[in-house]
């Protein structure tokens, strides 16, 4: 119940955000805007526009690939999601403030992507920064490899 009320408090906040943001460059709170930041909110790990689309496509708003882009756009500049990766020439996303700071895996094969929570990573990559005078901002940090189930798809080859 407790995980339920602060996901609820989130979720009213990135709308809230969201609604900020464009009012404040002009542009319109649509309801196709709101929904399609109520699906992103619903998403708990990596996601790309394509995704998006297909949920909701056939709802009743109507929702145009286009617009899908749009906002996703939108919602990174608001800072409510962040780019992940393009490894398949498509931009992966996830919620920007969810969870602890992590790094990726990914699989150039399949394009499967792992979350990497290391703390000890964490602090070292913080450590980087420091004794190089540098403030972190943004960063993108991946490791490419080739998955368990590719590999062992590979082996099964003639
Ligand atoms: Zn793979
Ligand atoms: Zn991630």
């Amino acid at each position: 119940v407790v995980r339920d009320s602060k996901r609820t408090g989130m979720t009213l906040q990135a709308r809230y955000r969201f609604r900020r943001f464009l009012r404040n460059r002009g542009g319109n709170v649509t309801a196709q805007r709101m929904r399609i930041l109520r699906n992103v909110l619903a998403q708990t790990g990596h996601f790309d526009a394509e995704q998006i689309v297909q949920d909701l496509k056939n709802g009743r708003l109507g929702i145009s690939r286009a617009t899908v882009y749009r906002t996703l756009a939108e919602l990174e500049q608001c800072n409510l999601i962040r780019k992940v990766d393009n490894i398949s020439r498509r931009w992966r996303y996830e919620r920007a403030a969810d969870g602890v700071r992590h790094e990726h895996i990914l699989c150039v094969k399949c394009g499967k992507i792992i979350d990497v929570c290391d703390t000890i990573l964490e602090q070292r990559i913080a450590d980087v920064f420091r004794s190089n005078g540098f403030e972190s901002s943004n960063r993108a940090f991946h490791f490419f490899g080739i998955c368990k189930q590719c590999k062992a798809g590979m082996k099964n080859q003639p």
